[in-house]
């Protein structure tokens, strides 16, 4: 039986999770749309998936993970109205789109690794899979799931005995959700249809296009998702995941065009993470301040606490960012990193006690396992601190958790809780004060030693090289 069971939004259940092959599971993530920075809202949603990913692989399963990039396609509205946000980007830095694509793209991963979330094993902007999803909307044409309007290519929903499979919604809903100040395309027969490939008939400032069947243009958004999966994860998804935004249309689209394509079922689980709030509501790139890792960093948090204030709330409920929450979480990191630290001095107190050991593993997957109850994870952490055994059972368990938790227990132990732009510094003394000897200026050797002598750090020159004790 399987140790996982999460929330399917597919059948509005907690269901036990079994993969199309044993032992192997297909994970795919919507990437981000690369035209700004991620703000933390995104990166709550990217978290709680690298807590899903290190699940799975805690558990023993061999996961392959895909990710697109957005580089193109993507409007302002998702239900293909307003502009390219890629273009806006561009626009707004006088850049080009691809110069926008790459700053961005890095940004995000930079922002990825402060957050210890892992780089999914396959990466793949949109722009690279043109011929993919060319072949795609050929077939859909083909077997009668598209049609030609205006120049442009649509998904025809009506052809579909069910097209909201993922919610309860309706057309009715749709026209509520439609923006005042766009206008309704015209060309579409169905109000839910979609755009697979948009030709010269809109945005005549597109930067980036290509030739096509129907003519020199560019792919819809939802039709990146579909193909890049099926590209690298074969006709049969395990899992899907990304922000709640995403069930209706990108979803909903991807569903509809994939099954129609394949014939058969596509995905059979979806996993959706609720947003992060402002105060004021829902957060944005556009408006109030913009929340960004490196925003966080600048007011003096590590990003791995933000990590940990996500991991404190479930990742289906809403979440609302204040810098009143952060500042408690802030001091319960470095609390438990003194434990910690204290925990792996002394570490060397015993064997580990295996029996103890596997009951908190035990408890610790069954919290992960119970739809992803990270708070109540961390609750299993804090209690094997408290545990009535040695420190090598407790320092044992702590580098386990950290596979999955990833808060840096281990490694900020190793450094003893010195803070790494300290022992930066430090260490960039002693090389210093290295060539001031090597020069024979043993003056400048002996003020640098006593320049740190006077904030309390003491060098000790052994033959191996030169140490350091703080206090
Ligand atoms: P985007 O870059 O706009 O395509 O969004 C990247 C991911 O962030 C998507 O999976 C969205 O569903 C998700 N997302 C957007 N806004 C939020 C938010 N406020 N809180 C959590 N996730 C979000
Ligand atoms: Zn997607």
């Amino acid at each position: 039986m399987s140790r996982i069971k999460f929330y399917n939004t597919m059948t509005k259940k907690v269901e036990e999770f079994v993969p199309n092959v044993e032992g192997k599971v297909s994970l795919y993530t919507c990437g981000p749309t690369v035209y700004h920075f991620a703000h933390i809202g995104n990166l709550r949603c990217y978290i709680m998936e690298d807590i899903l990913d290190r699940t799975l692989r805690y558990a023993g399963y061999d996961v392959k993970r895909v990710m697109n990039i957005t580089d193109v396609g993507h409007l302002t509205s998702d239900a293909d109205t307003g502009d390219d946000k890629m273009v806006e980007g561009a626009k707004r830095e006088h850049k080009t789109v691809m110069e926008i694509a790459k700053y961005y793209t890095d940004a995000f991963f930079s922002d990825c690794e402060k957050l210890n979330i892992r780089r999914p094993d396959v990466i793949e902007p949109a722009t690279n899979c043109i011929p993919e999803f060319i072949h795609m909307i050929e077939v859909l044409l083909e077997k009668g799931y598209a049609y030609k309007a205006g120049e442009n290519i649509y998904f025809d929903t009506s052809k579909l005995d069910k097209y909201y499979t993922l919610t309860n919604s309706s057309d009715d809903d749709l026209m509520v959700a439609v923006r005042d100040d766009v206008d309704e395309d015209v060309n579409k027969r169905n109000k839910a249809d979609f755009v697979l490939w948009f030709t010269k008939s809109k945005f005549e400032d597109q930067a980036l296009k290509w030739d096509s069947p129907w003519g020199v243009g560019y792919p819809g958004w939802h039709i990146e998702c579909s193909c890049i999966s099926m590209k690298h994860l074969g006709e049969k998804l395990d899992i899907h995941c990304g922000g709640i935004d995403n069930i209706f249309p990108h979803h909903t689209n991807e569903i509809a065009q994939s099954e129609s394509f394949l014939g058969h079922k596509w995905c059979n689980y979806w996993f959706h993470v609720h947003h992060l709030n402002e105060k004021g509501g829902k957060m944005s790139k556009s408006k109030g301040e913009f929340l960004t890792v490196s925003l966080l960093e600048s007011k003096g948090y590590d990003p791995i606490v933000y990590r940990m204030f996500c991991l404190q709330s479930h990742y289906r409920k809403p979440l609302e960012f204040s810098y009143d929450v952060m500042d408690n979480m802030k001091s319960a990191y470095e609390k438990l990193l003194k434990t910690a630290a204290r925990i792996k001095e002394n570490a060397n107190d015993g064997e580990v006690d295996n029996g103890v050991f596997a009951s908190f593993k035990d408890r610790f997957l069954d919290a992960l396992g119970n739809d992803f109850n990270t708070s109540m994870a961390l609750t299993v952490l804090y209690e094997a601190l408290k545990a009535d055994t040695n420190n090598a059972t407790k320092y044992a368990i702590i580098k386990d958790f950290d596979t999955v938790l990833c808060l840096n227990l281990d490694k900020e132990v190793e450094k003893e809780g010195i803070d790494s732009e300290l022992e930066a510094y430090i260490l960039k003394k002693i090389e210093e004060r290295k060539e001031a000897k090597k020069n024979k200026d043993f003056a400048t050797a002996d003020a640098i030693r006593d320049e740190l002598a006077a904030k309390g750090i003491v060098l000790k020159d052994t033959r191996e090289g030169t140490t350091y004790t703080i206090g």
